[in-house]
């Protein structure tokens, strides 16, 4: 495997690097303080191509390999978490889903807006009683007289209040659990569909988060999104590419511990030396060097493996495991490292650990990237225990 970067690769991440240093960093105390979702900041990552780095040019994307999208990713999520959500909901679960699985004329109407950023999406699949168990969604879907009706509520929905089309995923036969899936184009402009903003988030302050309600929306026929019964496979897939941006995010995280950390060390004294010059603080120092490398060689090898058109679900999983655990990790030692400076929001650790906080739980928590893995490894599905009430 070829874990070098091309020219193009190098130039995209050092124009994403400067995009991060010049435009997110500058924002991202003040964003995270007020608690405020930057629209302006994701119209202008839509303007750089970020927002569907990977989707075919034909359909208004950059139609990048997917290494490279990954270093866009990291240099965003260096700069600002609740940014780099924006990257990853928008690109991975949004415009993959629907050019993945969209008609022709789905990709037409949604994907060129959702990739400049003049439109933004949600992916609702999580719901209050079904979070790392989706098939048992509540929200229900049933056709009727050539339309869709959909009801039910969706938790923790990234980017729900801002967007204008929402993926949604409801059941049409519960019997078949999660064979009887189907996801669904919402507009949020429609009759019936509402949201509303969940505060007091420990990280991601500047990231919107919402709750949906959906009272008897009515769509049309042309509104589902591949079949009946593919919403739980287009949800799937989704996370696949979904916990690899998050992960590449991660290593954003590491690098920026890291840096804050060597720059904080060698200016800071105590006992009349640079802090830098204490075998303990090295060894902090050693601890992130290590994790920021290794999580950065299993994101690329997921992105060079999902290049290669090559199954990557056990790969992703592992490098989505490790950096988001490594992200906090170093978040925590960063924060040491900075002494009580590490405590208040002058320096960026404090946010990277509360922002980091959240990747080890969302698109699948570690213990499910754990039992991903597991299955791989042994081929037992450890996830589905017998249920209590059988
Ligand atoms: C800020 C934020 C943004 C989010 N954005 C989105 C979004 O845009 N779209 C969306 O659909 N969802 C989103 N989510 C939801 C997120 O994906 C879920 O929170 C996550 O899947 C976990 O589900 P849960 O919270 O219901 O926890 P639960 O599933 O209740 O898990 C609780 C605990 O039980 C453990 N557990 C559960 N099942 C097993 C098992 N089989 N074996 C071992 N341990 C198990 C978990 O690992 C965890 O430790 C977001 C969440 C947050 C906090």
């Amino acid at each position: 495997m070829d874990l070098d970067l091309n020219d193009e690769q190098r130039l995209i991440q050092e124009t994403a690097r400067d995009f991060a240093d010049n435009e997110i960093v500058p924002r991202a105390r003040d964003s995270d303080r007020a608690a405020r979702f930057d629209r302006e900041l994701a119209q202008r990552l839509g303007d750089m191509g970020y927002l569907g780095a990977p989707v075919a040019e034909e359909y208004g994307g950059r139609g990048l390999d997917y290494v490279s999208y990954g270093l866009i990713v990291e240099e965003v999520g260096r700069g600002d978490s609740s940014a780099r959500t924006v990257v990853s909901v928008q690109t991975s679960l949004v415009c993959g889903s629907i050019e993945r699985w969209g008609t022709e004329e789905q990709k037409r109407h949604w994907l060129p807006r959702l990739c400049s950023g003049e439109a933004l999406g949600c992916f609702g699949l999580s719901e209050a009683d079904a979070g790392s168990d989706p098939s048992s969604m509540r929200s229900r879907a049933r056709f009727e007289n050539g339309h869709w009706r959909i009801s039910g509520q969706k938790m923790w929905i990234s980017l729900g209040n801002h967007a204008e089309v929402a993926l949604i995923f409801a059941q049409t036969d519960p019997e078949k659990r999660h064979r009887g899936i189907a996801c669904f184009l919402v507009p949020t402009s429609t009759e019936g569909f509402s949201s509303q903003e969940i505060h007091g988030k420990l990280g991601l302050r500047a990231s919107d988060t919402a709750s949906l309600a959906l009272d008897d929306v009515e769509l049309p026929e042309d509104a589902l999104l591949g079949e009946v019964g593919d919403g739980f496979k287009i949800a799937m897939t989704a996370l696949d590419s979904g916990r690899y941006s998050v992960a590449a995010g991660c290593v954003g995280i590491c690098e920026g511990c890291v840096e804050a950390s060597v720059d904080y060390a060698k200016q800071r004294k105590q006992f009349g030396v640079p802090i830098a010059s204490f075998q303990l603080v090295q060894e902090m120092i050693a601890e992130m060097v290590m994790r920021r490398d290794a999580a950065r060689l299993l994101v690329r090898r997921a992105g060079i493996l999902k290049d290669q058109g090559k199954p990557n679900t056990a790969e992703t999983s592992i490098a989505k495991l490790y950096a988001t655990e490594s992200a906090v990790e170093c978040a925590n030692l960063a924060i040491q490292v900075h002494g009580g400076s590490g405590y208040v929001d002058d320096y960026p650790v404090e946010r990277y650990l509360r922002d980091a906080r959240v990747t080890t739980l969302y698109e699948g928590t570690s213990q499910i990237q754990k039992l991903i893995i597991g299955r791989a490894a042994t081929g037992i599905n450890a996830m589905t225990p017998p249920r209590v009430d059988a």
